[in-house]
């Protein structure tokens, strides 16, 4: 977004900032012009030229190389979630989304107060542990007043079910045409309390790409049943996501990766 806005000038940033309200904020097969076939990942570039940027998302995280929290800029991140939201899981094209109500949650980063939006899913991983990909990664967005965002990712493996998911990966829309389901979702059950994280600047994973985007991905691999990765690996397979709805790993270059704790509150 930045290095876009630099290249080319003010009339640009109007644009620019249009495009990353529609492509992130409604359905994504709205926004149209990318998908994970033939419009996949290496040709986003052309339509898109923030995701050929020096900050993309996601990367593989080497999970020696990171940063003790003592010292760092990534201090002081509390998690705040409802015990109940009344939710909207629908299918955008791209991905399962779960649409949040206004206050569900917030996460507070360093001062800054970052609103959750939406959960959504990948299959498989999109970020790596020490270049291992796991079957799924939720991601649950938050957006401060100014437009930057602070993102969650929670890995999964194949395993136990995970009961705070279930009332979403029960009952999945199948298609973008699926009518939503209104579900009753226990947000601060979705996150665990005190969680272990990499922190790190990116991007969106989707375009626009826009390198607006404070990571926080979970060290802990957590647990699915089988039927709930199964359930998600079978909407994002087939001609149309010949690798699932995942974007490969972007070059970390020299940004640092940090060790810190969400802490609940
Ligand atoms: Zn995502």
């Amino acid at each position: 977004m930045t290095r876009a806005v630099r290249r080319t000038g003010v009339r640009a940033t109007a644009v620019g900032v249009a495009v990353v309200a529609t492509g992130f904020l409604v359905p994504a097969s709205a926004s149209g012009g990318w998908d994970y076939a033939e419009r996949g990942p290496e040709t986003w570039r052309d339509h898109y030229p923030t995701c050929e940027g020096a900050a993309q998302s996601p990367v593989d995280i080497r999970r020696g190389s990171a940063v003790d929290a003592d010292g760092t800029p990534v201090e002081g991140v509390t998690l705040d979630y409802a015990r109940s939201s009344e939710v909207t899981v629908r299918h955008t094209g791209h991905t399962v989304q779960v649409d949040v109500p206004a206050g569900a949650g917030t996460l507070d980063v360093g001062g800054t107060a970052y609103e959750l939006r939406q959960l959504h899913f990948h299959t498989p991983s999109e970020h790596r542990l020490s270049g291992v990909a796991q079957p799924v990664e939720l991601h649950l967005v938050h957006a401060a007043p100014d437009g930057s965002l602070a993102v969650v990712g929670l890995l999964y493996r194949e395993r136990a079910a995970d009961a705070a998911l279930h009332p979403v990966l029960s009952d999945l829309p199948g298609s973008p045409q699926d009518d939503a389901r209104r579900v009753t979702l226990a947000l601060d059950r979705v996150v665990p309390d005190d969680l272990d994280v990499y922190s790190y600047a990116g991007s969106l994973t989707t375009p626009p790409c826009s390198e607006t985007v404070t990571w926080f991905v979970a060290k802990d691999v957590r647990p699915l049943s089988s039927g709930q990765v199964s359930g998600l690996e079978e909407l994002f397979d087939g001609p149309e996501f010949p690798r699932g709805n995942a974007r490969p790993v972007q070059p970390l270059g020299g940004r640092p990766v940090h060790a810190t704790e969400l802490e609940t509150d």
